[in-house]
């Protein structure tokens, strides 16, 4: 036994409190723990934590990776812009919608992250993902800068 994969995630044997857990959870998880916890509202340990559970994710092309976004309800992504070296992507529904919002915060880094891993991998070639807009600023969706 040699440390987790994204398949041995979906080995769930709970009889009586299943398979999902709330999204209260997932956000104290986020944003208590590693916002508020880590230094520098944990930049590059979220970084390094979202980048390598993207390149674990059973995901071979773009549509691919936004789709388990989807099943995964982190947010309901969407192409808006597309050139050469340059794709925008906004996420509806994002899990951090509904919390109140602070003035010049950003908080969806780690998902971002997931996406560069992902998409490194799947392209071979260096891409970067930077989060441009988010809820919590008081935007109207996430939205992420992805660069070829
Ligand atoms: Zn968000």
């Amino acid at each position: 036994m040699n440390g987790f994969t994204f398949e041995d995630m979906k080995k769930i044997d709970r009889k009586e409190l299943g398979d999902t857990v709330p999204l209260e959870l997932f956000r104290t998880i986020r944003l208590i723990g590693m916002y508020q916890a880590l230094p520098l509202g944990g930049k590059g340990t979220t970084l390094t934590i979202g980048r390598k559970i993207g390149e674990s994710l059973p995901v071979d092309s773009l549509e691919e990776l936004l789709r388990l976004f989807e099943d995964l309800r982190i947010g309901k992504p969407r192409i808006i812009q597309q050139d050469n070296n340059d794709i925008r992507i906004a996420v509806d529904d994002c899990f951090c919608k509904g919390l109140p919002v602070q003035d010049e915060k950003m908080v969806c880094d780690l998902e971002g992250a997931i996406m560069e891993g992902a998409l490194t991998r799947i392209m071979n070639r260096r891409v970067t993902v930077k989060e441009v807009k988010c809820n919590i600023n008081g935007d109207e969706y996430c939205e992420y800068e992805v660069r070829l």
